[in-house]
């Protein structure tokens, strides 16, 4: 039954429910607003104002029509006649539109993607008296659903496996990298237990991950095998994270599976052809050893005929034949020099250089070297200053004393136009140092750390140095057999200081 109030009365309780109205308009978190039956704002609330950007008159003729805000777009971004919004439609057609769709853009430019509701307004007498609109921001749950989107995209064009379980072990997300390795259709796994993929004597290595992570203690990848659908091992590469609840809780795990099989297959040919490898350089070792062997025995016995004859020329005054057979001597000399350093660089290689150590003064070895040096070189004067008169060292004697020559020669021959190489010796208590420096062309810094490596010259040396590339590499051999230790400090242009450290201590 309908209440009949005094006008005066009934003006009141409009009054009454309009501030109500307002009022509640004024709190709610949605853009609200009213139009007129042309469409004029008669009404919008705080928050319309806010996504408008703007603050329209209102009941002002020469006011924005429908809405407040500057401009309206369709969701595909394409400009929308204000005439032919839902607005103006509900103001032309009478009609209500729901969960419409729009981009509204304020005063500032910020454009805001928005869902509107609006609905004819009739009076008592069922006479048009205007719109209202509500409508709401949709502009973050509409990216955060594009980055959902543009996230799922890149998940499924991964090639890895992405996986998500439940800590109970549900499968619960899988992608299409995981279809491709493991041949299970998304469909055919999700709810499956990651039981399903583990095989079970690797279970508790993942049950033992998953309590680590759980912890929140980091975990490394792991290399490890599961199973396809087929039930075929397969080698992957497994890296776990947790999944986090909006409190921080940890709710699931995600794992990248990543397979290894192509890689495991290279892996093993390059295991195959490293074995061959090493045979073939068993081999040349080898045959190095046997030439050098072979060559060792004329060489030897042409020396000894040589020597022979240089006796017999000297006693039978043929001098001319004597400087001959000497000249032959020299050029035999340093022919057996090459074939013994080919012959240790194959002992080296197959582990057989083999010393005979005794305790000798270190003095001795060193004028040894020098002499046995100054004996063929006389283009630089060798001086030696020692700080270890005395001190003895337990060596193979005849080893270290092929080191020193090693170096010295080098000194030499680096040093084309120089003519002095010092030898230096001294102690810290615990070793005794042995330093070799000339005055020559030095070796290029990215390059020192590469002359002890069989067979390497430094590049762009001059053809006048002539070697093999081997001197190094043997006496470093013979310095490590002592365990001692061998380095250079060198500039280029100006020379090189190599050292020996040899620990005194038997
Ligand atoms: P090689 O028979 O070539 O001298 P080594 O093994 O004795 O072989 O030396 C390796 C390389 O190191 C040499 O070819 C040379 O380039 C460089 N080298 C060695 N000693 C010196 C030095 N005293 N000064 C400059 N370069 C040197």
């Amino acid at each position: 039954m309908r209440t009949i109030l005094e006008p005066e009365r009934y003006r009141e309780a409009v009054e009454e429910s309009e501030k109500k109205f307002r009022h509640l308009a004024g709190l709610m978190p949605v853009g609200v607003y009213s139009t007129n039956e042309k469409g004029y704002l008669t009404f919008y609330n705080d928050r319309a104002a806010e996504l408008w950007g703007r603050h329209p008159r209102l009941n002002d003729p020469t006011e924005l029509r429908y809405c407040g805000a500057l401009r309206l777009y369709n969701p595909d971004g394409t400009l929308l006649p204000r005439s032919e919004c839902f607005m103006a439609r509900t103001i032309t057609e009478k009609k209500s539109f729901r969960n419409k769709e729009l981009i509204f853009e304020g005063t500032n430019g910020i454009l805001r993607e928005v869902m509107v509701n609006i609905d004819p307004v009739f009076n008592d007498e069922g006479r048009f008296t205007g719109s209202i609109t509500v409508f709401h921001d949709i502009t973050r749950s509409r990216q955060a659903e594009d980055d959902l989107r543009r996230l799922a995209s890149i998940i499924d064009s991964s090639q890895d496996a992405i996986i998500s379980r439940s800590l109970d072990g549900t499968i619960t997300s899988w992608n299409v990298g995981a279809e491709q390795i493991f041949g299970f259709e998304k469909n055919e796994i999700l709810g499956e237990s990651i039981a399903t993929i583990t095989p079970s004597i690797y279970e508790d290595e993942e049950l033992s991950l998953i309590g680590k992570i759980c912890r929140g203690e980091s975990v490394d990848s792991l290399d490890t095998i599961r199973l396809d659908k087929n039930g075929n091992q397969i080698h992957v590469t497994l890296t776990f994270s947790p999944i986090k609840d909006s409190r921080n809780r940890v709710v699931g795990i995600s794992m990248i599976a990543r397979d290894n099989r192509d890689q495991m297959q290279i892996r093993r040919q390059l295991q195959v052809y490293n074995e061959q490898l090493k045979q073939l350089s068993q081999q040349k070792s080898q045959f190095i050893g046997m030439a050098s062997h072979e060559l060792k025995t004329p060489l030897t016995v042409i020396r000894g005929h040589l020597e022979w004859m240089a006796l017999e020329s000297q006693t039978n005054g043929h001098l001319h034949n004597n400087a001959s057979v000497n000249k032959a001597l020299i050029h035999i000399e340093k022919l057996s020099d090459l074939v013994s350093n080919l012959l240790d660089v194959s002992k080296v290689d197959q582990g057989m250089l083999n010393l005979n150590p005794s305790t000798y003064r270190l003095s001795d070895i060193l004028l040894e070297s020098i002499d046995s040096v100054r004996s063929t070189e006389a283009t630089h004067e060798i001086l030696l200053e020692t700080d270890c008169d005395g001190l003895e060292v337990f060596v193979d004697k005849q080893r270290i004393e092929q080191a020193v020559i090693n170096l010295l020669l080098n000194a030499i021959k680096y040093s084309p136009d120089a003519d002095q190489v010092l030898v230096r010796c001294a102690t810290d208590g615990k070793n005794a140092i042995v330093s070799v420096k000339d005055y020559g062309i030095g070796i290029p810094p990215d390059q020192v750390d590469k002359i002890f490596v069989r067979f390497f010259r430094v590049e762009g040396l001059a053809p006048t140095f002539s070697g093999l590339g081997v001197g190094l590499y043997i006496t470093k051999e013979i310095i490590n057999r002592h365990k001692g230790s061998i380095w250079v400090e060198s500039t280029e242009g100006e020379g090189s200081t190599f050292y020996v450290k040899i620990p005194l201590d038997r």
